[in-house]
């Protein structure tokens, strides 16, 4: 065992910067090296002083930790017997008076190595130094002192060393408040992170590694680089989370333009909205929504939820949850960190947390100053939103907008491409089909001129023949009854179309109806050789329409019918009762009709197959009227096929009139006829000769009594004379014309009863208006069709 003295002229001549310690707890020094005394500005007088007496920390350093740090490394070489590295540490000198006193800042890396007695005690403590303490370490420590990173080192055992002062402020820490810690008990969040396992890696391989990584339990993103150092591992780390946000708020406003690009539905905009910003900002519950400026009421189609979280998606009065929508009507953004502390939302806190909201952003759309739309961001937590979250929302509510508004136009201008396109197809439908009308019409209205004009030549070949006259008259008058038929139909087509033809309902039985129809259609039905079979039910089914117009109604059906089936076919009618309707079934077994084509052949000019030789002689007219004429009356028609070369049926449908008691009209007004019809007293009034007395031959024919005046004056004074049932007045004769002589004839007491009728060359309404007003009861368009003038008459009860 050395002396004291011994020690010290020992040390004194030893190289080396060291000093001798006790170990006892003042750390007395009980020798010091040339070098030390020297580099510490201390003389031999420092021996057998305590060490901390000589170097006081330095009162003027924030957390001079430098002699507790010590004086644990000494306490440990102590407990333990191992030599103690400490890391690089602060700890100032005194500076002589003689140089101006106060302290040098110093900077360390001791070694504190124990030595031993015999009997195996610690003996002293042999502090070195002399490694550490050198001007390079010193401008090292100042360079890790400056820069903007954090650093510290843990030694082997997990022990932070050194710590510089940005690692302080980045942890939020006091500065020497890591001093010995063990890290995984400092940040026991770290265990099994990234930040574990790459420590673990460079301690053991000692090779470096850097990696940037979420510590949750700060929420925060760290950007780190571990070496290997002496005493175990250096570690620089920066705090990344700012940067870290932005990248990613720049990255999902990339990915949200991209997938508003692609969305197409308004609505669906804002749900992609929602969803971009709820999955980046880790909010609960996030909606794009139309708001009512007045009401503050919020619509929204459909926003992102957390799972768990309840959806708002629908209507939701906003002014129920606090008063800010003056300030979003205004067009300022709020952020609310939370409700339950700012004003403008405590008072509806509980109402905001039943839904999930602890915080939320709001940012308001404007449209010409009035608020028209409202991003919102909830979340079920305090959330401190930082004004780059805001500014984020913003962007994106900015951008979801845009494409709302986008979607909306694009929405508007596909519907109205849409309409476009529709009306285009069916203008150039109707066109084409108009075309072909065109082409039939020249066809048709040609057809028949064309064997007249040879029965006019044969007849003046044939004069003398009788029976060859009398077929060629035939002939002539089928081909005009034809010609007569397709200009009438498209007279009533042109009245149909403008929605102008009037109509005059009466109470009206069926079966009279049926009869004068087949009346009519006798003559096709008759020549093509169809068996006809009638059903007709017990009781009188009583209809309110227009008895002329139902009776053009079934003998177009009957004509169809007789045309579009092979001679020798069945055709039927049959009537009957269903519920409060009356059906009318025209029935055949022709070459039926396409199933395709059932509701098409009611469109105007529509026919099944233009070509088809057989079946010529219409315009596709027909039924557009039937149907139309049905439609006007209260009524319905439809057709009904099996197919090609089963049959066809046409069905009308008419509501049945009251009973007619309730109608309160006389029965005299049904028209139907139980005898035979009456013989009339028929005054015929037309200054063309030729027409008048045909005319007269017909009705005399038909079992009337009838005398013919050649101007209106001649007509008035033979209505006194002849007390006529019926008078048929042309309306274009001299003297008094037709008009004239009927407002005459009306205002004479036995005039009042008489079946009045007009002729005439024209059939537009403005004519049938002038008929009617100067008291006229029909206008028959020239040339007469004398079956109907017949049902007409017949249908007129008899002035007595
Ligand atoms: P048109 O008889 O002048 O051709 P319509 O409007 O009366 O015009 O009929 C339209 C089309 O409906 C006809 O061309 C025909 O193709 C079809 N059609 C009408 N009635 C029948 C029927 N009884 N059987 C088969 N096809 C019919």
């Amino acid at each position: 065992m050395l002396h004291r003295a011994d020690i010290q002229r020992l040390a004194r001549v030893s190289p080396g910067t060291f000093a001798v310690l006790a170990t006892d707890p003042d750390h007395t020094i009980l020798a010091a090296s040339a070098d030390y005394l020297r580099t510490t500005h201390t003389d031999e007088s420092i021996v057998g002083r305590p060490l901390f007496e000589v170097f006081p920390d330095n009162p003027s350093v924030d957390d001079p930790a430098g002699s507790r740090l010590l004086r644990a490394s000494l306490a440990r070489v102590i407990a333990t017997g191992q030599p103690d590295r400490m890391p690089l540490v602060r700890h100032d000198v005194p500076r002589p008076a003689s140089e101006g006193g106060g302290f040098e800042e110093r900077h360390w890396s001791p070694w504190n190595i124990p030595v031993f007695a015999e009997d195996g005690r610690i003996d002293y403590i042999l502090h070195r130094v002399e490694e550490s303490t050198g001007q390079s370490s010193r401008s090292a420590v100042e360079i890790l002192e400056s820069i903007t990173e954090g650093f510290f080192t843990l030694d082997r055992q997990w022990r932070f060393g050194y710590v510089n002062a940005e690692a302080h402020r980045i942890l939020g820490v006091a500065p020497g408040a890591l001093a010995e810690r063990v890290i995984w008990e400092a940040y026991p969040g770290l265990e099994h992170t990234p930040f574990w396992r790459s420590y673990h890696q460079t301690m053991a391989s000692r090779t470096k590694s850097s990696f940037t990584a979420h510590y949750a339990e700060q929420a925060r993103w760290y950007e780190v680089t571990v070496f290997p150092a002496p005493e175990g591992i250096a570690v620089y780390f920066r705090n990344v989370t700012e940067h870290k946000l932005l990248e990613t708020q720049r990255e999902a406003l990339a990915d949200l333009s991209e997938l508003l690009g692609n969305a197409r539905e308004p609505g669906q905009a804002g749900y992609v909205g929602a969803v971009v910003l709820g999955t980046t900002l880790h909010a609960s519950r996030v909606g794009y929504g139309t708001v009512d400026h007045d009401s503050g009421m919020l619509f929204v189609d459909r926003d992102w939820v957390r799972p768990g979280v309840e959806s708002l998606s629908g209507v939701t009065p906003l002014l129920a949850y606090g008063t800010f929508m003056d300030t979003l009507r205004r067009g300022e953004s709020m952020a609310i960190p939370d409700v339950r502390e700012d004003p403008r939302t405590a008072d509806a806190a509980a109402a905001l947390e039943e839904k999930h909201v602890r915080s939320f952003v709001n940012v308001p759309v404007l449209e010409q100053g009035r608020l028209v739309a409202l991003l919102f961001v909830n979340d079920d937590k305090v959330h401190a939103w930082t004004p780059d979250e805001v500014r984020f929302i913003q962007e994106a509510a900015a951008r979801t907008r845009t494409a709302v508004e986008r979607g909306t136009a694009e929405a508007v201008l596909r519907a109205s491409e849409d309409r476009y396109r529709r009306l285009n197809e069916a203008l150039s439908e109707a066109d084409r089909m108009k075309d072909q009308f065109l082409a039939t019409l020249a066809h048709e209205l040609r057809n028949p001129l064309a064997p007249i004009r040879n029965a006019l030549k044969i007849q003046a070949l044939a004069a003398n023949d009788p029976g060859t006259i009398a077929r060629m008259r035939e002939l002539m008058e089928r081909q005009v009854v034809q010609m007569v038929r397709l200009i009438d139909d498209l007279l009533d087509l042109s009245r149909l179309s403008r929605g102008l033809v009037e109509l005059r309902p009466e109470r009206i039985s069926l079966a009279p109806v049926v009869e004068l129809a087949l009346e009519a259609s006798r003559p096709a039905i008759e020549q093509a050789s169809h068996e006809l079979s009638l059903q007709l039910p017990d009781e009188d089914l009583f209809v309110t329409a227009d008895r002329v117009r139902l009776v053009q109604v079934v003998t177009n059906l009957l004509n169809n019918a007789a045309k579009f089936t092979p001679a020798g076919g069945q055709l039927g009618i049959r009537v009957e009762r269903s519920g409060d309707r009356a059906l009318l079934r025209v029935s055949d077994n022709g070459i039926g009709i396409r199933a395709d084509m059932i509701d098409r052949i009611f469109n105007m000019f529509e026919q099944v197959d233009r070509s088809n030789a057989k079946v010529s002689g219409g315009l596709g007219i027909g039924l557009t009227l039937v149907r139309q004429l049905v439609q006007a009356q209260g009524g319905s028609v439809h057709a009904e096929s099996a197919g090609l070369g089963t049959g066809s049926a046409f069905v009308v449908s008419l509501p049945l009139a009251p009973a007619a008691a309730e109608a309160g009209e006389p029965q005299a007004a049904d028209g139907r006829r139980t005898d035979a019809p009456a013989r009339r007293r028929i005054l015929i009034a037309d200054d063309n000769a030729d027409a008048a007395s045909s005319l007269a031959m017909f009705l005399e024919m038909a079992g009337h009594q009838a005398r013919i005046a050649t101007d209106g004056a001649q007509a008035l004074a033979l209505f006194d004379e002849l007390q006529p049932d019926v008078a048929l007045l042309d309306i274009a004769m001299p003297v008094v014309d037709g008009l004239a002589a009927a407002r005459a004839l009306r205002s004479r007491p036995a005039g009042r009863r008489l079946l009045l009728l007009a002729l005439s060359g024209f059939g537009q309404d403005a004519d049938r208006q002038r008929s009617a007003d100067a008291g006229f009861d029909a206008h028959l368009v020239k040339p007469v069709d004398l079956a109907r003038l017949q049902a007409i008459i017949d249908a007129h009860p008899r002035a007595g």
